[in-house]
């Protein structure tokens, strides 16, 4: 199988929503579509959203995915760890950011993250990864040698871990983790271009 994989920058923050498609397929599955609704709709196109799928519980990754839920009706999938930071803009971080403002649309119902999620005809691992948030994950696609990072790890660096619910000694565990994945595996952060797991392990020593 092969899987086509886009990234749609989003809002000021420019978060990186995912549309992730297997070859052939009229459906597909979006990765934490964090903001500019519209701009993900023309992305789109004609495709069809199976799955809602969030690395973890920020408002820079999740303030389209009300809108988008509703429009699609696509189930919502976050770890349950972070199930409470959806619709709470404190623990979320929008709050501090926005000066008190209020969140924008509808509330966000979420299913729980098992170890495995199918959508699209794709088999997504997840792999829990705290440390940036209690809830963290990133997404695996062991056939397509492709891991959506979420704000674990970036290109030339990893998550902060000073927001709530965040542990440098977790991090660093998770870090760990995903060294210990193939060094060619694409890896497909949350902000900022892609990268791979063996360039990203040979900055640290972990
Ligand atoms: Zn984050």
């Amino acid at each position: 199988m092969t899987v086509d994989i886009r990234a749609v920058s989003c809002g000021m923050i420019q978060e990186n929503a995912y549309i992730v498609r297997a070859e052939g397929r009229g459906d597909c599955v979006v990765v934490d579509p964090g903001d500019d609704y519209p701009k993900l709709k023309r992305a789109l196109g004609d495709l069809r959203v199976a799955a809602i799928l969030l690395t973890h519980g920020h408002f820079d990754h999740i303030l389209a995915v009300g809108a988008m839920a509703a429009e699609t009706g696509a189930p919502v999938y976050v770890h349950p760890d972070d199930a409470q930071m959806l619709n709470d803009a404190g623990k979320n971080g929008y709050l501090d950011l926005m000066d008190g403002a209020a969140m924008p649309g509808p509330a966000v119902d979420a299913l729980a993250l098992g170890e495995r999620l199918n959508a699209a005809g794709m088999d997504f691992e997840v792999l829990h990864t705290p440390g940036h948030s209690r809830g963290s994950v990133c997404l695996y696609l062991p056939g397509e040698g492709a891991l959506f990072s979420g704000d674990t790890l970036f290109c030339g660096g990893f998550g902060r871990t000073d927001l709530y619910g965040g542990s440098q000694r977790q991090l660093v565990e998770s870090l760990r983790r995903l060294f210990a994945l193939p060094a060619e595996t694409r890896v497909y952060p949350g902000h900022g271009g892609a990268t791979t797991i063996g360039a990203e392990k040979a900055r640290y020593r972990l």
